[in-house]
């Protein structure tokens, strides 16, 4: 039975290098994978995932109104030894795309593996990734780590200043904001949780 597998973690810890060399697993071994990036990630020029050390595999790009279920199949008419879905970004994924991500595994009998966020920089979670989180088969956590040793699991958005920001749109396309993996702990003492700071 096809699974639907979701890979977490905070910022930094190496999603998209996982992603590529599951992929890779597939592929020496024969058979062909499909890869999915938001679309407004082609920051690169054209529509791929690539990875900090240099891997690199095209990829489908899909916005909120995009059919992931839809696309896989019109690609299993070119590809009959299609076996498993790659999804890089996975948090942005709507609910409904998630469904459809179920129905990939459990119809078409594709694994799917899932790359993603947990929660914002506000701490919130993700529609893609709550639904992943609830309807995966298997969650698997990528680990990263804090700058004071322990396991990291948040993620603080950092202006141009050096500041953390506190308040802000989700998805911020085109700023000049960077992300800080923490753990929880000093996460909040940069970042109210649900109004409580430290
Ligand atoms: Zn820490």
């Amino acid at each position: 039975m096809a699974k639907l597998y979701f890979y977490y973690s905070a910022m930094n810890a190496g999603k998209s290098t996982t992603l590529l060399q599951s992929s890779y697993n597939y592929r020496e071994r024969g058979m062909q994978t499909l890869l999915f990036a938001p679309k407004f990630d082609d920051r690169f020029g054209s529509p791929a995932i690539y990875s900090r050390i240099g891997l690199m595999q095209e990829a489908i790009l899909f916005d909120k109104d995009f059919s992931i279920f839809s696309a896989t199949k019109e690609a299993l008419e070119n590809m009959e030894n299609l076996r498993c879905v790659l999804l890089d970004e996975a948090h942005f994924l709507t609910k409904a795309q998630v469904a459809e991500l179920v129905a990939i595994a459990k119809e078409l009998s594709i694994a799917v593996l899932t790359y993603g966020l947990r929660s914002d920089f506000l701490a919130e979670p993700f529609e893609g990734s709550k639904y992943l989180l609830t309807w995966a088969d298997e969650l698997v956590e990528i680990k990263t780590i804090c700058h004071c040793g322990s396991k990291a699991t948040m993620n603080v958005r950092i202006d141009a200043q050096g500041r953390p920001v506190t308040a802000g749109e989700q998805v911020q396309i085109g700023g000049n904001d960077s992300y800080v993996s923490v753990c929880m702990k000093h996460f909040r003492t940069m970042v109210p949780i649900n109004g409580v700071s430290v």
